[in-house]
């Protein structure tokens, strides 16, 4: 398999080489040549496997420059006992709240969100590419609270890289905070910056624009457009496949169609669910959820793609879904234009500050089968509700946003599953709200409270993160 750039400027590269070069050297994202496609009886073989071995087998049809006995020793770390417990993804049903729903269980990872998935993976590959190439890596990142967290979590203790997390100091919950600060590993350095997210951002975007302390303090990043956290998310469509129709007879599940809802921002997770369906895993309709910020449900049913400034971004009670512009579309938009087309029209974006695909309208749900939909706080104050009172199960508000829009798209006992994105611990104030009485936290979150928390604090200035990137970065 070899990846090409959505802006046609690049030679075909393999999987490990796009692994760690983020944007593509034209300013465009890696794409995969060809969608390998996956059969019915293939899908059948897989059934029996666990998380990791299927795992294997999906992220391998895209790494095929990684030998598969080291990709299977790979995912048998990032999915072991040691990071996730056994079943890495369980699949509840909630016919109680509408029948057919289900709920598949992404957060069972060490940060309690559905990125420790693919981060998990990348903290595995990353530094076995590495080590085969002989070189390290020092992730210079900003968050305002799950990727940080997630990604330092993958990465404590691994040989060859560290990781170097800007946050804007005393603008997390407290939770986000004890995942990421809690940490005492010496290659993982935590950075509150007396400011905003956006500083933050604008702080490491000042030190990437500088290209020589880039090259000489080996400079990357983990974000949301990396090609290994796409393929790594690609597998739990499958397995929630698998485990929707296991208790079905065998002549029955190969006819078998599910709708999925994603609760959505930058277009990452819903994006591998779109690759999953293109490969062949039977899903019918990909219900994509937006909070207030709804650019994504804009576009898919409009056709028109416009991305916001940040003063129109809005600060919602699902924040981890607050997005202006998603930064993973470009690979879909590339493959429902194909590459002339969308060489012709891309421009467009930066010209005019949009683009208007609604020749393209229909094909988005006929071809494509996404439909979307957005919700707001009071929807997802009464989502958390109706499933806590119908199934006795806690969600957060992002899966809430999901809840939401499946319901309102959802057939009567058609197999709808939403991916639970985050934990309702992660965000108990929003669940306080929304069942009017605070929930006793969980004996981890409690004892996460605890530990002793290791931070440097900056101000919002380039000098100070400088002096410690070159203090502590590592050299090949
Ligand atoms: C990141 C995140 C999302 C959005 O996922 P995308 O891949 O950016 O669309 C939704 N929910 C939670 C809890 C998240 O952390």
């Amino acid at each position: 398999m070899r990846f090409i750039s959505t802006r046609g400027g690049m030679a075909p590269a393999g999987f490990t080489d796009v692994l760690l070069s983020g944007l593509a050297p034209d300013g465009g994202l890696a794409v995969p040549e060809s969608i390998p496609p996956v059969s019915r009886a293939q899908l059948e073989q897989w059934r029996s496997m666990t998380y990791s071995e299927l795992a294997a087998e999906v992220i391998g049809l895209y790494a095929t420059d990684i030998p598969a006995e080291d990709l299977s020793a790979l995912t048998a770390a990032a999915y072991g006992p040691e990071h996730f417990p056994d079943p890495v993804v369980p699949v509840h049903r909630l016919d109680e709240v509408a029948g057919g729903l289900e709920l598949v269980g992404l957060s069972e990872g060490p940060t309690m969100a559905f990125k420790d998935l693919a981060m998990q993976f990348l903290g595995q590959a990353i530094p076995y590419v590495l080590n085969r190439n002989g070189q390290v890596l020092n992730i210079l990142g900003a968050t305002s609270g799950d990727t940080g967290s997630a990604a330092e979590h993958a990465f404590r203790g691994q040989k060859g890289v560290a990781v170097f997390m800007l946050s804007p100091q005393g603008r997390m919950s407290d939770v986000q905070r004890a995942q990421m600060y809690s940490l005492d590993e010496p290659n993982i350095h935590n950075i509150a910056v007396d400011g905003v997210f956006d500083d933050c951002q604008n702080l490491v975007k000042a030190l990437n624009n500088d290209a020589s302390f880039k090259a000489t303090h080996a400079i990357g990043a983990v974000n949301s457009i990396n090609i290994g956290r796409i393929a790594a998310q690609i597998v739990y469509y499958v397995w929630a496949w698998l485990r929707s129709t296991d208790a079905l007879e065998e002549e029955l599940r190969s006819d078998y169609e599910v709708d999925v809802a994603v609760p959505s921002g930058n277009f990452g997770n819903i994006y591998a669910g779109h690759l999953a369906r293109s490969m062949g895993v039977p899903i019918r309709r990909l219900i994509l959820a937006t909070n207030e910020n709804n650019v994504l449900e804009e576009f898919f049913s409009t056709g028109v793609y416009r991305p916001r400034g940040r003063a129109e971004t809005l600060a919602t009670s699902s924040p981890s879904m607050d997005i202006s512009k998603a930064s993973n579309l470009e690979r879909f938009i590339w493959q429902l234009l194909g590459p002339e087309e969308f060489t012709q029209r891309w421009p467009e974006l930066e010209a005019e500050g949009a683009l208007d695909l609604a020749d393209h309208l229909d094909r988005l749900n006929t071809e494509f089968g996404f439909v979307s939909g957005s919700s707001s706080h009071a929807d997802r104050l009464a989502a958390i509700g109706r499933v806590h009172s119908a199934a006795d199960r806690l969600i957060d508000p992002h899966t809430a946003d999901g809840v939401t829009v499946a319901l309102r798209f959802m057939e009567p006992d058609f197999p709808t599953l939403v991916m639970e994105t985050a934990k309702a611990a992660k965000f108990g104030e929003t669940v306080t709200e929304a069942l009017g009485r605070a929930q006793p936290d969980p004996p981890e979150i409690t004892k996460l409270l605890a530990l002793p928390q290791h931070v440097d604090t900056i101000a919002n200035d380039e000098a100070p993160l400088r002096a410690l990137i070159e203090a502590n970065a590592l050299h090949a």
